[in-house]
């Protein structure tokens, strides 16, 4: 699967590239603005991502407003509910205002910085993303 991954720093970006590389191929966009180009150009060619990790605070366009852009850009075109990219939030920022916006924009999952390994792997797994390696998934269980 496709992963892009929007992040202006460069050490949590290094974090969530690893801790993604299990689930799928991951892009990187350094802003609000490229993350938008390419997420509309993957959109076109048909080959779409299926998972956004969005940092919000960032130069430019912040998560919040690529969320927002990002949405409208599939109402656009006709892209609706389950059949929309599933965004998780990945933030410094655990302000209830923030976190209240976030969801009302439908981002899927929310997650607060420094990251809780645990959670997003039971975040991947809700959104029914699973990883190609066994020690990434700390919610595997025994019965196999
Ligand atoms: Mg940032």
């Amino acid at each position: 699967m496709k992963i892009l991954l929007v992040e202006d720093d460069i050490v949590s970006r290094s974090v969530m590239m690893k801790l993604l590389a299990v689930y799928g191929e991951i892009e990187i966009a350094q802003n609000g603005e490229k993350a938008l180009d390419m997420f509309f150009k993957a959109f076109e060619k048909k080959a779409p991502y299926h998972l956004v990790a969005l940092d919000i605070m960032m130069p430019g366009k912040d998560g919040q407003q690529v969320l927002k852009e990002l949405r409208k850009f599939e109402y656009d075109k006709g892209v609706m509910g389950h059949d929309g990219v599933k965004v998780i939030m990945i933030t410094a920022l655990d302000d209830r205002k923030n976190i209240l916006e976030a969801f009302r924009s439908q981002c899927e999952a929310y997650l607060t910085k420094p990251i809780n390994v645990k959670r997003l792997h039971e975040e991947m797994t809700k959104l029914g993303f699973s990883s190609k390696s066994e020690k990434a998934s700390p919610l595997k269980r025994t019965d196999e």
